[in-house]
């Protein structure tokens, strides 16, 4: 079965969501609704989505939009209709009954369902029809999230299901697992469940909504969102009403119904129109006073606001046993929390699924987790988890593990594809040598290097890491969520507060030195990135040999929004990238112009389109859909090069200050129209002085050595100065760039 067109029904939220995304996989979709106004309106906003929802904004036209009375032809030429209109059953059953009748013989019809069993769906359906017919649940935001449960009928033709289930993995990039028709399936039966029981506790132990929040996150592996901030995000009114449909759903022995009570606090909430970030605030708000924003938490006990207060738990890292074990409220709340999410999550196995791995991948792929609960029990050590529990209603899953205490109860990961993903090499690999910013493994003949900071930001361990792992080829790839967001930049600033630019300077000397380093070395080195890959990512990705890139990427150098210039290679491998065209052939000041104003405004691409004509990317990197699919690719990438030679090095001949009359005019027009301020104009002028080639004339060719120091030199300038320095502290207090 081959899906050549597709039709989706119902373009809200969802059905817009995957029509985009069949058109990042260069599948014809036609989008109906309602009316066409609708649908046509819904293609608006894909193409204004933030962030974007289509790779290549240019192929929006792709998308054909229509509505249900007019249009439903269109469906008779369609290979897969996807129905995603209101979660509604007689509205469903209707538009089954329509589609049924109009679809080419043996195309495939699913549903988008959250809720709905496929039995009450499918109920109307003829044998004949219900072979083709099943659940496919996308998660929102569907270009991002990785999640795609499929829920199979008794009846399903099982060659085209699985054959639905390889192109949504390779043409759509989904990690699509197959799970029993169950309420809420295995994502939100299991996440909405974790939800309510961070709430209720944080309730029931009477923690701030931060302080819940600050715990029921990062040192949880779970997003900074927490539970409260996510319930803003989704919607209060929402959340309440899924509530609802599993407590209709679920039988009233299930634990389900205990955290699933209707808080009067949240009633009110939604009474008064405080349904989250779309309505008037949540339980957190941004309120006005004085012509300055504040951000407000509301006060469990009172549903009063006040001013909120940002609460540091110090987790570098997730570290569930030291988490657990702490003698404070933290602490108790933590395993709380966590070990009722085990005992829930064990409790479902085998009614969910055989397969208590696809309850933790599925909490990764559409909850963002960095664990699942079999993967905390394993962490937390089973012994420990049964020591530490006093009560639990048995289950055979827990019996079984009492009984045994097998601590490598464990075994394979992703069980649910048949790539062999990094989650899967890393359980067999060897662990090499690690420190506190990286991982090395050996895996046959080749050394992956894992970055596992916060955001993968990097400090002089990474590169230690990069350097070691060069004694065979090697492939930089990472499960969490960012490939690199650059370098560390409190690591930098507990050096600059204390004065000690020398130690600056040799961490980007040797950030340098490890690039080369990666560049030259005998063996190839490919970056698989994934997520953001900024500034000193990029660095690293754009000095390794190949790339392997996902087609979730946000790639870019922003070192100017800090107040710094890319300093550990980035201006020079650009400049080189630019050089290397006609233009630049004719005009010596094109490639030191194209690249000041690519770094001089931070541009940055959210996916490989985008960053093809900005030469992040070049056209021969491997752009790949499918997250899980870049070890393969990268392996793929060495066995192709088995003669690999490290490339010559570059070579400079730039225009040096000739360019610089031209580089100023531009300054000059911004700095009268306001864009940049003094500070601004201070950092492009060094950015300036690095791209022109500094004190040169365009018969001098310059080496790499000679460009890494114009780098260095302007990069220690900057960082000296208190305006870089506040710039810095502002962005990492609060996530966004000062102009000054
Ligand atoms: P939505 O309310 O955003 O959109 C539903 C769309 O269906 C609307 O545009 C509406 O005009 C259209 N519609 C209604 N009746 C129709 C009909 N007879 N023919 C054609 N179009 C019709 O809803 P949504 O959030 O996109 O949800 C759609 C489905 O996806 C639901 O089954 C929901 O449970 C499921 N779902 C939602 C999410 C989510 O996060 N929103 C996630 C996963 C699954």
């Amino acid at each position: 079965m081959k899906i050549k067109k597709v039709v989706v029904i119902g373009s809200g939220t969802m059905g817009s969501g995957i029509a985009a995304h069949l058109c990042n996989a260069n599948i014809p979709v036609t989008l109906l609704d309602l009316k066409t106004e609708i649908s046509k309106l819904a293609r608006e906003k894909i193409y204004k989505s933030k962030p974007p929802l289509l790779l290549d904004k240019s192929k929006i036209d792709n998308i054909k939009v229509g509505n249900i009375l007019e249009d439903f032809s269109e469906v008779a030429e369609a290979d897969w209709v996807v129905e995603a209109v209101v979660e509604r059953i007689d509205i469903k059953h209707d538009i089954y009954k329509k589609i049924f009748k109009e679809r080419k013989k043996g195309a495939i019809v699913s549903s988008n369902t959250s809720s709905i069993p496929i039995k009450i769906l499918s109920q109307n359906l003829s044998e004949e029809e219900k072979k083709d017919f099943c659940i496919t649940h996308f998660f929102n935001p569907v270009r991002y999230m990785g999640l795609l449960e499929i829920v199979k009928n008794e009846n399903n033709d099982l060659d085209k299901i699985n054959s639905l289930k390889k192109f949504c993995e390779t043409e759509l990039g989904k990690g699509a697992i197959i799970c029993n028709d169950t309420p809420g399936f295995l994502g939100n039966r299991v996440g909405v469940f974790a939800m309510q029981i961070a709430m209720t506790e944080a309730f029931k132990m009477k923690l701030t909504i931060e302080e819940a929040d600050a715990i029921f996150g990062r040192p949880m592996g779970i997003p900074k969102t927490g539970i409260f901030g996510l319930y803003d995000l989704i919607g209060i009114d929402l959340m309440a009403d899924v509530l609802k449909s599993f407590i209709k759903e679920l039988p009233e022995t299930d634990k389900f119904h205990e955290v699933a009570k209707e808080i009067p606090l949240i009633k009110k909430l939604i009474e008064t129109g405080y349904t989250g970030r779309k309505g008037k605030g949540g339980f957190y708000r941004v309120n006005k006073t004085n012509g300055t924003k504040v951000m407000e938490a509301l006060n469990l006990e009172t549903g009063e606001y006040y001013p909120s207060k940002k609460i540091s738990i110090k987790s570098e890292k997730v570290d569930l046993q030291s988490l657990i074990n702490r003698n404070d409220k933290y602490g108790k709340y933590a395993w709380s929390v966590i070990s009722k999410i085990i005992k829930y999550a064990s409790s479902l196995i085998p009614g969910i699924t055989k397969e208590f791995n696809d309850i933790d991948e599925a909490m990764r792929l559409g909850f963002n987790w960095t664990k699942g609960p079999f993967e905390m029990l394993e962490e937390i050590g089973v012994v420990n988890f049964f020591d530490k529990i006093d009560e639990y209603q048995k289950n055979d899953f827990l019996e079984n593990l009492a009984k045994t205490k097998n601590e490598k109860f464990y075994g394979q990961r992703q069980k649910y594809t048949d790539i062999e993903t990094l989650g899967k090499v890393k359980k067999t690999a060897t662990s090499v040598d690690g420190n506190n910013s990286a991982q090395i493994y050996r895996f046959n003949n080749y050394n992956i290097v894992e970055f596992t900071t916060k955001a993968n930001a990097l400090d002089y361990d990474s590169m230690d890491a990069l350097k070691k792992a060069t004694d065979k080829p090697l492939i930089i790839i990472n499960e969490s969520m960012q490939f690199s967001a650059g370098v560390n930049l409190s690591y930098t600033m507990e050096f600059a507060d204390k004065n000690d630019f020398k130690s600056i300077e040799n961490f980007i000397k040797y950030f340098q030195e490890t690039c080369k380093h990666l560049k030259y070395s005998k063996y190839p080195v490919i970056s698989a990135p994934s997520g953001l890959t900024l500034g000193g990512g990029f660095e690293v990705m754009v000095q390794s040999n190949f790339v392997a890139s996902h087609t979730n990427i946000v790639v870019g150098l922003v070192e100017t929004i800090v107040g710094l210039i890319p300093a550990g290679g980035g201006c020079k491998e650009m400049l080189a990238r630019w050089l290397d065209t006609e233009n630049a052939r004719k005009d010596p000041h094109y490639a030191p112009l194209k690249v000041f104003d690519i770094i001089g405004y931070g541009r940055t691409a959210t996916s490989p389109v985008e960053a093809e004509p900005l030469k992040y990317l070049k056209p021969e990197d491997k752009k790949i859909m499918n997250r899980n699919s870049l070890l393969e690719v990268s392996k793929k990438i060495l066995k192709d090069n088995a003669d690999f030679k490290a490339p010559e090095e570059l070579r400079f001949n730039l225009p040096g200050k000739k360019v610089l009359t031209e580089m100023d005019k531009i300054l000059e027009k911004l700095y009268n129209e306001k864009v940049i301020l003094d500070h601004g104009v201070e950092v492009a002028k060094e950015l300036g002085h690095v791209l022109s080639g500094g004190d040169t004339t365009i018969d001098k060719t310059l080496s790499e050595d000679n460009l890494f120091e114009l780098e260095l030199n302007a990069f220690m300038k900057l960082i000296e100065t208190k305006k870089t320095q506040e710039r810095i502290k502002h962005t990492l207090a609060t996530g966004k760039p000062l102009i000054n």
